[in-house]
């Protein structure tokens, strides 16, 4: 018990809890026909609230494996996961996808957007497992495009926005829905440094709003701006650089 949850256990407060999730001796291992692929292995790693994590490490370590179970994607071969208290391994498919619809977003190096959509169709698709009418789907969309930006492109297909507007629209529709927490996998990986720097800009802008960002990458001026890194090499968690 840590000491803030003692105090208030004596106190007789509700339990204070700054963490929003915590992974416990999570292993997944992928299985090749008779090989077996340990992409992570008993990992370890608490987040808290409104904390900007980076994740780095070599290709192959398991990031995005990582990332993919956080964002119950994939399930872990075992080990625990607690998500906003909830021990996220005991919930159904359908329970853990409606967490993920309300809960999470995903913003990933190559966009994922749909070419012969609108921007505004693309944010208001991410938001087909929430339970909301189509009139709120396009005011959260619309929210979103505004607070990334790009309130005058709705109409515009993906196609004929540059990498950095693609990546704007890929970030309002992950945010579209409120979620707790955005994943971000090497999200500046396509984009030039001028471009980088502002997506940089606006995730910080977001954070500051209460959301929890972790985000996956190789490039410093995006680990250097996190409160914390942690290091994967083989499918291992370090909280520093492992030499
Ligand atoms: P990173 O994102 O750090 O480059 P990954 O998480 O993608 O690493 O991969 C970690 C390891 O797990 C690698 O050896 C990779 O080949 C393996 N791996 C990842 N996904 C799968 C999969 N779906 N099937 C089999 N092996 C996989
Ligand atoms: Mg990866």
């Amino acid at each position: 018990m840590s000491w803030t949850k003692a105090i208030s256990w004596w106190l007789g407060l509700p339990p204070v809890d700054d963490a929003l999730l915590l992974l416990d001796g999570i292993s997944r291992t992928f299985r090749l026909g008779e090989v077996e692929v340990p992409a992570l292995r008993r990992a370890d790693l608490s987040v808290d609230r409104e904390e900007y994590l980076s994740i780095v490490g070599p290709s192959g370590s398991g990031k995005s494996t990582l990332l993919n179970v956080l964002g119950l994607l994939d399930r872990p071969s075992s080990g625990s996961y607690y998500f906003e208290g909830a021990n996220v391994s005991e919930l159904s498919e359908s329970e853990r996808t409606r967490l993920r619809a309300n809960r999470i977003g995903f913003v990933f190096q190559s966009f994922h957007l749909l070419a012969h959509r609108s921007v505004l169709e693309n944010v208001m698709l991410a938001m087909l497992y929430n339970d909301v009418s189509k009139g709120d789907r396009i005011r959260r969309a619309k929210w979103a495009l505004e607070r990334v930006g790009l309130a005058h492109l709705v109409g515009f297909k993906p196609t004929t926005l540059s990498g950095g507007e693609r990546q704007r629209v890929a970030i309002a529709r992950a945010i579209a829905s409120r979620p707790a927490m955005l994943l971000c996998d090497e999200p500046t990986g396509n984009l030039d440094s001028v471009t980088s720097a502002a997506i940089l800009e606006l995730f910080e802008g977001l954070r500051s709003e209460g959301l929890t960002l972790i985000v996956v990458t190789h490039d410093d001026r995006v680990s250097s701006r996190a409160d914390r890194i942690v290091h994967m090499s083989d499918g291992v968690v370090y909280a520093a650089a492992p030499t």
